[in-house]
């Protein structure tokens, strides 16, 4: 048999090529081909807002890992509080012992929830699961079968939430038939809008699209349970509808009885500028699923808030071993307080509306066709013709890997033409600055000559 070479050493040089190749032999295609999403580096180490590769090459995280790092990679006070919890609670199914950081968690949710109206909590262990949970109560509680969702939403790669959620067709191939009870309508994306609409009228046309044609010739409107939405919809590109559409919605919900669901997995807990996505709009939710940084960037962790109806009338059977892990649920309850305590959806507003400035101005270059931000959740998009915007996922690509040579990487997923800002909210503002300089060069590096 062939002798496996040897590994080398962190930090020697060559090492970064070795890792990644082993990378590539251990783990599946879809993990790290060009054509899925990654950067090619293996990370030996990180903290806060950077990154650092296995030949101790910095670089500077513009993704907040999917948005989860909000507070930054390893929060020392998050930190602490979770090693005093591995080693006090170790792990307890909440189902069999209810334990005290669960409870902790459930006021603590509550202290920060965008409505009076929720009042329980569910917890699970990713927003995969947080959003499943929140659709098998709508259903459950309200005994219809069906749930409204829109294309180009992201609510996780289960089975259940690729039937409902339609990010993308890829994600959804070969999974088609499991989508019966879900029926997806149109997000106002408004930078295709017809040319004539505004905004706002694009926002009343989805609207009108449930109405119209949905209601009358898809499904009967008391055969619905829930409409489940992103009130800012990132993975797609960072798109923030239209206020009367999301206002509308909340009014359609109302009047057929559905669960009106906000999946505020990516967008909550400071995201936007606010605590939650959904404030933006001045509607409440009747369900809210969360996770991502909701484990303070440290522990996996999910959760539902619902209201009475939703949750304080029915046996739901759902949730899984980990959810609730307490050692998660005392990260989630110390980083919440953190947030609140060092004003953190506060400084998105100011460091995102910051860079959304700069950001705007590439709109001059010819390969930007759209920039768009909420917060620290920014997309820019690459069209190789501004009039007929055509996605140009080749030259998105090259952009990224410019820019991850120089030390930065931007979010860079399944809208494969949109680079996204997306950093941890605790980034300081010059090595913003600085990442946004890379990434000026590597965009006007590919316009034309
Ligand atoms: N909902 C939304 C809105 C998300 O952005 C995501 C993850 N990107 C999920 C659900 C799924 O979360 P997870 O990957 O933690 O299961």
């Amino acid at each position: 048999m062939a002798k496996k070479a040897a590994r080398p050493r962190i930090g020697a040089k060559g090492a970064a090529a070795w890792y990644w190749k082993r990378y590539t032999e251990l783990y599946p295609k879809y993990f790290w081909a060009d054509d899925t999403k990654l950067a090619d580096i293996v990370v030996a180490s990180a903290k806060g807002s950077l990154l650092y590769d296995v030949e101790g090459r910095e670089y500077i995280d513009l993704t907040s890992q999917w948005a989860t790092n909000n507070l930054g990679n390893v929060h020392p006070e998050v930190l602490e509080a979770t090693k005093d919890a591995l080693e006090r609670y170790g792990f307890l199914i909440l189902f069999m012992n209810p334990h005290l950081p669960m409870i902790d968690l459930g006021e603590k949710l509550l202290e920060i929830r965008p409505s009076k109206n929720l009042t329980r909590v569910f917890l699970e262990l990713s927003g995969t699961g947080a959003a499943e949970g929140a659709v098998k109560h709508a259903i459950e509680a309200s005994g219809r079968p069906l749930i409204l969702s829109f294309m180009g939403q992201y609510h996780g790669l289960s089975i259940g939430a690729t039937a409902f959620g339609s990010l993308a067709a890829r994600m959804r191939r070969n999974w088609e038939a499991f989508s019966g009870g879900a029926v997806h309508a149109p997000y106002p994306m408004t930078y295709r809008k017809p040319e004539a609409m505004t905004d706002e009228a694009f926002g009343e046309w989805c609207l009108g699209f449930i109405e119209d044609q949905i209601l009358r010739h898809v499904a009967y409107p008391d055969r619905i349970g829930g409409v489940i939405f992103e009130p800012v919809a990132l993975e797609a590109g960072v798109w923030i509808p239209p206020r009367n559409f999301v206002r509308g919605l909340r009014k359609l919900a109302d009047a057929h009885g559905w669960f009106f669901i906000a999946d505020e997995v990516e967008a909550g807990l400071g995201r936007t500028g606010k605590m939650w996505g959904i404030e933006h709009f001045g509607v409440a939710p009747d369900l809210m699923s969360i996770g991502k940084a909701l484990g303070g960037g440290l522990m996996p962790l999910g959760a539902v808030l619902g209201d009475e109806r939703a949750m304080g009338t029915h046996d739901v059977i759902a949730g899984t071993t980990f959810g609730g892990h307490p050692a998660a649920c005392v990260a989630a309850t110390v980083s919440i307080d953190v947030m609140r305590r060092d004003r953190i959806p506060e400084r998105a507003a100011r460091l995102g509306s910051k860079a959304l400035k700069r950001v705007k101005e590439w709109e001059d270059l010819p390969i930007v066709g759209d920039t768009r931000g909420l917060g620290l959740a920014i997309g820019v998009e690459i069209v190789s013709d501004k009039a007929s915007k055509a996605r140009d996922n080749e030259t998105a690509r090259a952009v990224f890997f410019e820019c991850v040579r120089h030390g930065v990487i931007p979010l860079y997923d399944y809208e494969m033409n949109v680079l996204r800002i997306q950093p941890p909210l605790t980034i300081e503002g010059p090595l913003l600055e600085k990442a946004l300089d890379v990434m000026e060069t590597a965009l006007r590096k590919q316009g034309p000559a």
